[in-house]
């Protein structure tokens, strides 16, 4: 069992349970989630007989680095992990200019089909743990030995489609008694799981959300995204507007620019219609090529004409800066490359 997965006051009954006081499971999370140890030994005040059974039954990291890759601005570097399972999980770690930020998996594979993604191949293997998804942060500022100040939920999988692991996952995060993250700090991106994103509002949290959006009308969202033919863009802005208002948190549509399919002048300004009156900001991804699916990225000049035009309705858009794109830093490819050469799927 992975006991970072454990909130402080199931560690305290843990504790309770294995003969100890409670300020022990106290102890036990501080350790766990501000220090980061990464073995009960060094948790050396805490009696050794509560560690002995602590790691009869207990692991404290559940990933181990498989592979890791350094692009040659060394800005971006991508780790390829192993669960106890045997799976793999693909997490990127960027530095930028205001800290350092971790792109991490919600899930293996990815159950939501979209045609451009490398991710979803396969399908979806198993949802991941709240413990799995801290862990890729804790063990990136292991090995960078550098302080990650910002989270993407942006890696492999559809978070909100393992929805109760991800708001304990980032109440772990954000907790003042452990790495304390700040939720500002926090992204959580979405194919649109309007369900979802009604629940995601009453959890009082300030995290940014991204919806993947990718098409300014259905027609063209359902040539590429399956998950479009349950969720309207319609109900999509209805229930984004809804979401700014409980929240008061600026929204981020996603856009990633396939040549000949997304990028035209008319479709800039279907999608600015759409966003009149949404305190919203758009990002636009020159989109990474996968070998296995046929979508082709946008050229320069139609993604710089894309942003002029939304520019002249005065809404905020930003072309995603490519960091990584020599050392496949797109979603699931790492991890597909791997699966591939070793003959597994
Ligand atoms: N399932 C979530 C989060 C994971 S993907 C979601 O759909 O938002 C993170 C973002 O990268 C999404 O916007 C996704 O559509 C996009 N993406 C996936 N593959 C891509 C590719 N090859 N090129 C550009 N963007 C891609």
């Amino acid at each position: 069992m992975d006991i970072r997965n454990y909130k402080e006051e199931e560690l305290v009954e843990l504790a309770k349970e294995l003969g100890q006081k409670p300020f022990r499971g106290k102890q036990l999370f501080e350790w766990l989630h501000k220090k980061q140890a990464a073995a009960f030994e060094e948790m050396t005040n805490l009696p050794l007989e509560f560690r002995k059974r602590l790691s009869e039954s207990y692991c404290v990291s559940p990933l181990k680095i498989v592979k890791k890759q350094v692009s040659k601005k060394k800005d971006t570097q991508k780790y390829l992990f192993a669960l106890p399972d045997g799976h793999m999980i693909e997490s990127v770690w960027m530095k930028y200019h205001h800290g350092n930020s971790v792109c991490i998996s919600s899930q293996v594979g990815c159950r939501m089909g979209c045609s451009f993604c490398a991710s979803t191949l396969a399908g979806l293997v198993r949802n991941l743990t709240a413990g799995e998804m801290l862990s890729q942060i804790y063990e990136i500022q292991r090995d960078t030995k550098e302080r990650v100040s910002h989270v993407i939920v942006m890696g492999m999988g559809e978070p909100l489609d393992n929805y109760d692991n991800l708001i304990r996952f980032i109440r772990l995060l954000s907790s003042e008694r452990g790495l304390c993250i700040s939720q500002r700090n926090i992204t959580v991106s979405t194919c649109g799981l309007t369900e979802r994103i009604r629940d995601l509002m009453k959890e009082k949290l300030q995290i940014t959300l991204a919806v993947s959006l990718h098409a300014p009308n259905d027609e063209i969202r359902r040539k590429t995204m399956p998950v479009a033919k349950k969720y309207t863009i319609g109900e999509i802005f209805q229930t984004c507007r809804e979401y700014f208002e409980v929240t008061g948190r600026r929204i981020t549509f996603e856009y990633s620019m396939i040549r000949g399919v997304n990028d035209r002048e008319e479709h800039a300004r279907e999608l600015a219609e759409r966003c009149k009156g949404l305190n919203c900001h758009i990002n636009l991804i020159p989109l990474n090529e996968v070998k296995e699916r046929n979508c082709l990225r946008s050229v320069d000049s139609d993604i710089q004409r894309f942003k002029i035009i939304l520019e002249k309705y005065r809404i905020n858009v930003t072309i995603r800066r490519e960091m990584g794109s020599d050392i496949d830093a797109a979603c699931g490819q790492l991890r597909k490359k791997f699966l591939n050469q070793t003959g597994k799927n």
